[in-house]
């Protein structure tokens, strides 16, 4: 029943051969051969058979069941499961003028588009079939966590990697670590240390000072802008140069806020969070990310962008600091990028990658 309020709904103007035409087709049939008009096969729609679908070839077939007419737009639009309350915009019939390459009527909208019921089907299943998928790689990833989180452990007492409490400490100690060895960063830490006991100091005075600090590590005039640029920024947040704000605020509140200072990546932020602010962050560095690909904890294709979450999803929140320090560590004596010595790693029984003599891998 179509109502005159509902948009879409108007009935075209029929030439009398068109007319003539129409009252031919017999239910449930269509007229094809000679009759065809405009490349229209005419269908009589049958009210005890499924409507076939509109489609943008064939929209203007469909002639209503009980009238000598073609459907109107909502007519077909109700075929199709749109609901009354979906407008379709524009010019309404099909026309050969040139506006029809530029925007399309409704008729065509219709045609091409996909009916909400079906998209609706085909949408819950694909959610289901990649949930399925989903749950499936994540379990068989924990458990592979759990085999090798043990032998890890056991094989690197050291607890830490000279990460700091003090969050501001942290983020400069992350900045100086990124592309440079552990020795020449560490050293840059404590001569920067030395020389500002507080970090409020490298603003006054000139960047050439704190360039000059730099020198030894490398990369001396990117760093010392970056460093600036976060003091500055924190000083004009919180009227001094501290991060001890962030240590009341949610995860996702300290990560955005971290995320926003100049030049603070991902794993930076993550840093600052698990090792500072006492949250259970799980930085995911070139090491990490080497180490968890080879035990196959993270797809194999991870990127530093991807993997964070696969991850997160199988390290549980207590053993994130542990993990993290035991990849680094890990990832630096024998799991190293070029040359693995999987001969003498604690995991070469269950790594998946272990390159052994006995092993074709
Ligand atoms: S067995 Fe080899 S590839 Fe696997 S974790 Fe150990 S060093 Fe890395």
């Amino acid at each position: 029943m179509v109502r005159k309020r509902v948009a879409n709904h108007q009935v075209t103007a029929h030439a009398a051969t068109t007319l003539e035409r129409i009252r031919l087709v017999r239910k449930g049939k269509r007229l094809t051969g000679h009759h065809r008009v405009f490349g229209a096969a005419y269908r009589l729609l049958d009210t005890n058979q499924p409507a076939p679908t509109v489609t943008r070839s064939g929209f203007r077939d469909f002639i209503h069941p009980n009238k000598n007419r073609v459907c109107t737009v909502r007519e077909l639009a109700r075929l199709q499961s749109f609901p009354d309350t979906y407008v379709f915009k524009g010019r309404r019939c099909d026309t050969y003028a040139q506006s029809r390459y530029v925007q399309q009527t409704q008729h065509e909208q219709l045609g091409n588009a996909v009916p909400p019921l079906m998209a609706r089907e085909v949408g819950r299943e694909l959610r289901k079939h990649i949930l399925v998928h989903r749950r499936k790689d994540s379990k068989e990833r924990a458990d592979r966590f759990a085999t090798v989180f043990g032998p890890l452990d056991a094989a690197y007492p050291l607890t830490d990697l000279g990460n700091k409490k003090n969050p501001l400490d942290e983020l400069i100690y992350i900045l100086l670590s990124r592309r440079s060895r552990e020795k020449q960063y560490q050293r840059s830490y404590r001569e920067l240390r030395r020389r500002y006991r507080r970090w409020a100091e490298v603003l006054k005075e000139p960047r050439a000072q704190l360039v000059r600090a730099l020198k030894p590590l490398g990369l001396a005039n990117q760093r010392a802008k970056a460093i600036r640029r976060i003091l500055t920024t924190i000083q004009a947040d919180f009227g001094r140069t501290t991060l001890y704000p962030l240590k009341g605020m949610t995860y996702s509140e300290a990560y955005h806020y971290l995320r926003s200072l100049p030049g603070v990546n991902d794993k930076s932020a993550k840093c600052v969070m698990l090792y500072s602010l006492g949250i259970a962050a799980l930085p995911v560095d070139t090491h990490t990310l080497r180490v968890a690909k080879r035990l196959g904890l993270v797809q194999p294709r991870s990127s530093l962008f991807t993997a964070p979450p696969q991850l997160e999803s199988v390290v549980p929140r207590e053993s994130r600091g542990r993990f993290h320090v035991l990849a680094v560590l890990h990832g630096r004596a024998i799991c190293t990028a070029q040359r693995p010595k999987c001969h003498v790693c604690p995991l070469r029984s269950v790594c998946p990658s272990a390159r052994l003599p006995n092993r074709s891998s």
